[in-house]
């Protein structure tokens, strides 16, 4: 089909049917397998639910499974402000710090119960971005265009439709230290290239996004700031996730096949390499096309809101870790020694402060964003955004922990995880006595379970699985330099001064400077 041709996404009717408001995690997955074949793996093309991404469907599935959970449904549920209907929050705009706070512990609940990222919050944090953008671009243009209407039209069929999105906009971005306008290769950044009566072309590639193989929209958004002679990469739409010219290129981090030592929860993760190739988007689904000082603003708050997302999940991973490591000292008999309590003590230091920095991020929500020359400004149609500061400082806090908890896991182990034994070894007659024998360090754990905490914990630090992981929690949302950028540049750095110069007897203490943030 050519790109003129195109009228409409590919399952884009059919879905619209579909007005019920929360789904099965059956309904979800159903959805899925209509789509158009666009997965792209290791040399062939799978289906969505492919054995490869059932893993990763397991996580996503827990979403829908908690809106019936009598101990979730109250944390995963909202009403929304367009319909007043009872939907799945990560459908939600938020209109309120409760809603805010809501959000993170949703977050952190839903990452305890699948052991690490719950996935769904991409679309979340895209979808409340660019409520405020939108809304805002019309209101500069003088009501000339009507990218919130589309947006809130686009919204209403999201959140009836209870549909899973994913936020692409991390763009391949080519020779680093050059901006979108001076790349070699214009298409470095995604950017529109042909404007058309009913909607317009867009070409580039966005990487790492997550869970797009498993979503049914995929938000477009820009990367980073641009200047006004970089209006073309200022554009944000939705599209299917099977939309007609977008590949998906993926990798699928699953954790090591088990046939013996059942976990008690299986999941997976999957990220996509996007690639647009001349992708036909209708002027419905376009919510900004041209304004660059939005489009930095939109890159700008997708940030924020994910930064606090990771205000819920990071805290989830850390309660994981701490686990880990308190049983691994368990296992091997240490846990009294100073050394593993100290080391317990920053498992949750990085856990907590990271969870109260997000805390306060949310009490803090006002319809306000930090623009840069500008400071704090109304921003948005009246929802809900978190403080800059506590969502950056809380997600540089975590992601620079990344490392130095994976330190302290291989610390407290020692060589066990990198040599243990295959399940094939430890379940073969003539071997498992011996091994069991061997493997043994605490006399007052079941052997049996001492291998299943070890296979675990192997998962976790020392895995096929464990780099992509930390890769993941390190540079998620901006890597841990994005956020220091963020907190130097937005905080009141010039307050501080002013109190050091009036203790020191410099200058007076200004109006107002003992009781700012
Ligand atoms: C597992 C995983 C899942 C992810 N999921 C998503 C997702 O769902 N959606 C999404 O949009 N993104 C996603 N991301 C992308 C994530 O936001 C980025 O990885 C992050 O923003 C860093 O960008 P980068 O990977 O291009 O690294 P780079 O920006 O290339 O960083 C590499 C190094 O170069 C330095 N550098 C880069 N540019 C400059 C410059 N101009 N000046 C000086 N130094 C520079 C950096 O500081 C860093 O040290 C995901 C990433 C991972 C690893």
């Amino acid at each position: 089909m050519t790109i003129e041709a195109v009228k409409e996404p590919a399952g884009f009717q059919a879905r619209e049917q579909r007005r019920h408001s929360m789904r099965t995690r059956e309904q979800y997955i159903e959805g899925l397998r209509k789509m158009r074949k666009n997965l792209y793996y290791n040399g062939s093309r799978i289906d969505r639910d492919d054995e490869l991404q059932q893993p990763a469907l397991n996580v996503m599935g827990v979403t829908f499974d908690a809106v019936r959970d009598p101990e979730l449904k109250d944390l995963c549920t909202a009403t929304s402000h367009l319909t007043g209907q009872t939907i799945n929050r990560f459908c939600h705009i938020h209109q309120n710090p409760d809603d805010l706070h809501k959000k993170q512990n949703m977050t952190r609940a839903l990452c305890r119960k699948v052991g690490f990222c719950i996935q769904r919050c991409m679309g979340i944090d895209a979808v409340n971005a660019v409520n405020a953008v939108s809304f805002e671009a019309d209101r500069s243009n003088g009501g000339n265009t009507e990218y919130h209407k589309n947006f809130l039209k686009w919204l209403e069929y999201f959140q009836t439709g209870d549909l899973v999105g994913a936020c692409a906009q991390t763009d391949v971005k080519g020779e680093r230290l050059k901006r979108p306008i001076q790349q070699t290769d214009p298409d470095m950044y995604l950017h529109v290239v042909e404007k058309k009566s009913d909607g317009i072309v867009v070409r580039g590639c966005k990487l790492h996004i997550s869970e797009a193989s498993i979503a049914d929209e995929i938000m477009v958004i820009p990367t980073r700031a641009l200047g006004p002679d970089e209006k073309e990469y200022a554009v944000a739409f939705a599209i299917p996730a099977d939309h007609e010219g977008v590949k998906q290129v993926l990798s699928i981090h699953n954790f090591r096949g088990r046939k013996y030592y059942k976990k008690g929860f299986v999941g997976g993760y999957t990220d996509s390499y996007l690639i647009f190739d001349n992708v036909f988007v209708p002027w419905e689904r376009v919510f900004l096309c041209g304004e660059n000082d939005h489009g930095g603003v939109c890159a700008l708050l997708f940030a924020l809101f994910h930064r606090h997302s990771y205000s819920g999940c990071k805290p989830a991973i850390g309660d994981v870790l701490t686990g880990m490591a308190s049983l691994a000292a368990r296992h091997n008999g240490i846990r009294k020694t100073s050394h593993v309590r100290e080391m317990l003590s920053e498992f949750i230091k990085i856990t907590e402060l990271g969870y109260a920095a997000g805390y306060t991020a949310s009490a803090l929500g006002k319809p306000e964003v930090y623009i840069p020359g500008m400071g704090s400004v109304p921003y948005g149609p009246g929802s809900c955004i978190p403080n800059s500061i506590y969502a950056n400082v809380g997600r540089c806090l975590t992601g620079e922990a990344v490392f130095k908890e994976q330190e302290m896991l291989c610390s407290i182990a020692g060589g066990l995880p990198a040599t243990f034994p295959n399940e094939g070894d430890l379940t073969d007659p003539e071997l498992k006595p011996l091994l069991e024998k061997y493997l043994m360090r605490n006399p007052d754990v079941p052997i049996e379970d001492q291998i299943k905490f070890w296979m675990l914990y192997i998962d976790y630090s020392c895995s096929g699985f464990a780099g992509p992981m930390n890769y993941g929690n390190y540079h998620g949302g901006g890597s841990p330099i994005m956020e220091q950028i963020a907190i130097t540049s937005q905080y009141n750095i010039k307050l501080r001064e002013n109190i050091v110069n009036s203790i020191a007897g410099i200058e007076e203490l200004k109006a107002g400077t003992l009781t700012s943030l």
